[in-house]
């Protein structure tokens, strides 16, 4: 079984934990190093138990928690090899360790203890991000998010998985409404900024299939409500998909049998 975590999500921190009883790999840390030990523990995922982290990108919101969390559990910090070379300077502020640090090329599949993880690459601005397929046994997981446009490899990253974790950003007329300057409007709607509540919905409707789980996560405070999200992607799909709105902030968990 595998025994999954969305620790939060949002602007205000991203982290992820998949765990198959007796290892988890984690995918972002954008929380303190407490805060995320506390959530872990409380969902019965021990501390020591974390053989890795991921990271899809360095904005600060995905990984202002991972240097310390590399440090003090001594474990790695995986990240594109384009990320670590444009990079040097976030990584440095950020405080992650050079020598925890483990580049992969998007496409190239490896091994962390039963889980088997696929990096792709994803369109954002900060330069190397990345999406994740991760496999466990016959288990299929997908996690995608700050991407401004659908990278081509997701749609067969996605298909069949028995979860998939997107992120459904923005409600297209909340953005145009609402208080931004047009310029960050422009970034966040724009092929390198974010995914918004329609797109979420057109690519699970593709993909998502019966009796899948799909959790929307990384909703905008300010152009965003959980309840348009849901309400875009659910009337996209057929009943028998159990779709589950990420709250900023608040933590989910989930479970998929063998
Ligand atoms: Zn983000
Ligand atoms: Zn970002």
């Amino acid at each position: 079984m595998i025994h999954f975590l969305v620790l939060s999500s949002g602007s205000c921190g991203n982290s992820y934990a998949f765990f198959d009883g007796k290892d988890t790999i984690i995918i972002d840390q954008g929380l303190t190093f407490t805060g995320f030990s506390k959530r872990l523990e409380s969902h019965q995922i021990p501390l020591d138990s974390v053989r890795a982290i991921f990271l899809t990108h360095l904005h600060p919101d995905h990984c202002k928690g991972v240097g310390a969390t590399a440090r003090k559990l001594g474990i790695p910090v995986y990240l594109s090899d384009v990320s670590v070379s444009v990079s040097e300077s976030i990584i440095r502020k950020e405080k992650i360790d050079s020598d925890c640090i483990h580049t992969f090329h998007h496409g190239t599949p490896f091994r962390i203890a039963s889980f088997e993880v696929t990096p792709y690459r994803t369109y954002h601005d900060c330069p190397g991000s990345s999406c994740y397929e991760i496999r466990n046994g016959g288990r299929k997981m997908f996690l995608m998010t700050d991407t401004g446009q659908i990278p081509y490899d997701a749609h067969s990253a996605a298909e069949d998985a028995d979860a998939i974790f997107i992120e459904s950003n923005y409600d297209r007329n909340l953005l145009k409404s609402g208080p931004y300057p047009k310029k960050l409007q422009a970034r966040i709607a724009g092929g390198y900024g974010h995914l918004s509540n329609e797109e979420a919905a057109f690519f699970l409707k593709q993909h998502a299939k019966l009796r899948s789980q799909v959790y929307l996560i990384h909703l905008s405070e300010n152009n965003n409500t959980p309840e348009l999200a849901k309400n875009t992607v659910s009337d996209s799909l057929q009943s028998g998909i159990f779709v589950t709105v990420c709250h900023r902030g608040e933590s989910y968990e989930g479970f998929i049998d063998e």
